[in-house]
């Protein structure tokens, strides 16, 4: 009978061990940024009630449309979705656990996300979002914290340039304004639109700027701006941001078709954007969502955020050649079987105690075979615990990398037992320091 292969869902992927530096890299890294400004990390389900995301995200995007996981839980008859972002997620339990309640909050979180999308280099069906949320506070200084953060952590990720780009979608009344004249735009332009434009033409015409289409190019970039139906307040509050964000030293550019995929956004948006991962070059995106808060049912209360994409920023790394190299193993720990397997254990422990990473070779072997498992495995030395040496309370170190002149136990070398764990560890650090 033929042997069943078993494969993952499309456009969902493993994580596999050798990519595992990378992404514990990227996750320490922004996380050690975050907490510099004060953020603390949140946790929801993977799972909301579909009403979540319809609601928060809106009816009208393609999230909502066509993107989302959903189904009935046989169970019970519930409608859930697999969340395709997080920000209302976020806002629905800030506002189940009243934790506005007389205060701001500033919170971010980590973990994938869902969406039936077709699946190509830097878009899949589950990937992972880094994001945060600002809440409770008006802006616009909020906002240019956020942006401020987010440079600080391109730089200490080491992705090289990348873009930034602001708009801002002003205030409800302004965008009405904004909308119809952009409906009376496109009516009389009705023979360039496409399918989705025309769908969108009197639900949301403003996404019709966002499209990809190139052959509605220049009519998106004739259309209407935003921005020519700003009033003061919308206005100041742009141009304050910009003040701030210069004065940063972080260069920007006002992108007036800027208007993202999700229906919440109020004042500024923005995205951070690279020309080395091809069409899918917007490694994060962001912005301010006043109306979310009291959309999901809370106390009116202001927010900003953000979500970066996980797997584009990884491309963007390898791109750079700033992926850091992984090694898991200082210490392999070869024996004879029997006694000298215990004491091996024992002296792995004693080693470990003193913060050294150590594989005991498992099971038997010729020292032979042994001593290619170790090489293999990349620890930087091995550690002999056989018979002979045993015998006589010692056990041999040896260095078995290249570096080996430069760094203790050079030459296959006796220590005391009891000495080792010590040596090893001090050896393991003079390694570290090269
Ligand atoms: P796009 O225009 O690329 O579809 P989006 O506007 O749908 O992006 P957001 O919802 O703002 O994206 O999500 C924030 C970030 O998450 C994006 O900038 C991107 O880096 C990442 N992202 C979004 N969708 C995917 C996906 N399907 N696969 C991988 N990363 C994604
Ligand atoms: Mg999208």
């Amino acid at each position: 009978m033929a042997k069943e292969k078993f494969t993952g869902v499309k456009g969902m992927n493993d994580m596999l061990p050798q990519d595992a530096a990378v992404w514990q890299h990227v996750q320490s890294t922004c996380v050690g940024v975050l907490e510099r400004y004060g953020y603390q990390e949140i946790r929801t389900p993977i799972l909301e009630n579909t009403r979540v995301f319809t609601r928060g995200v809106g009816e009208v995007t393609d999230i909502v449309e066509k993107e989302m996981y959903s189904f009935v839980d046989s169970m019970n008859g519930d409608q859930l979705t697999l969340r395709p972002e997080c920000t209302s997620a976020v806002v629905r339990a800030v506002n189940e656990h009243n934790l506005l309640y007389g205060t701001n909050q500033r919170l971010w979180y980590f973990g994938p996300m869902f969406r039936h999308e077709r699946p190509q280099r830097g878009r899949y069906r589950q990937f992972y979002q880094l994001g945060a949320e600002a809440l409770g506070m008006e802006g616009p200084d909020v906002d240019a914290e956020m942006i401020m953060m987010l440079s600080r952590m391109w730089k200490a990720l080491g992705v090289g340039p990348v873009k930034l780009e602001l708009n801002t979608l002003g205030a409800l009344e302004e965008r009405q304004a904004h909308r119809d004249a952009l409906i009376r735009y496109f009516e009389q332009n009705q023979d360039v639109l496409d399918e989705d434009a025309k769908r969108r033409l009197y639900t949301n015409p403003l996404r019709i700027l966002d499209t990809k289409n190139p052959e509605m190019q220049d009519l998106v970039n004739a259309a209407p701006r935003l921005l020519d139906f700003l009033g003061e307040k919308s206005r100041g509050f742009l141009s304050r941001l910009e003040e701030l964000v210069s004065a940063a030293g972080i260069e920007y550019t006002i992108n007036p078709r800027l208007v993202r995929g999700l229906d919440y956004y109020n004042h500024t948006v923005f995205e951070w954007i690279t020309d080395r991962l091809g069409a899918q070059g917007t490694i994060c995106g962001g912005g301010r969502y006043d109306p979310l808060v009291e959309m999901l049912g809370g106390r009116p209360a202001p927010g900003v955020g953000f979500a970066m994409g996980i797997e584009r920023v990884i491309e963007l790394l390898r791109e750079v050649g700033q992926v850091p190299v992984s090694t898991q193993t200082d210490v392999y720990v070869i024996h004879h079987g029997g006694d000298t397997q215990k004491d091996a254990l024992l002296l792995a422990e004693a080693m470990r105690d003193a913060d050294v990473r150590v594989i005991v070779h498992p099971g038997e072997g010729s020292i032979k075979s042994q001593m290619k498992k170790a090489d293999a495995s990349g620890a930087e030395y091995a550690v002999f615990a056989t018979a002979d040496e045993l015998a006589q309370g010692k056990v041999a170190v040896k260095c078995l990398r290249e570096h080996a002149a430069e760094v203790p136990f050079a030459q296959q070398t006796l220590v005391d037992v009891a000495d080792a764990p010590t040596a090893v560890a001090q050896a393991i650090a003079a390694v570290r320091a090269l």
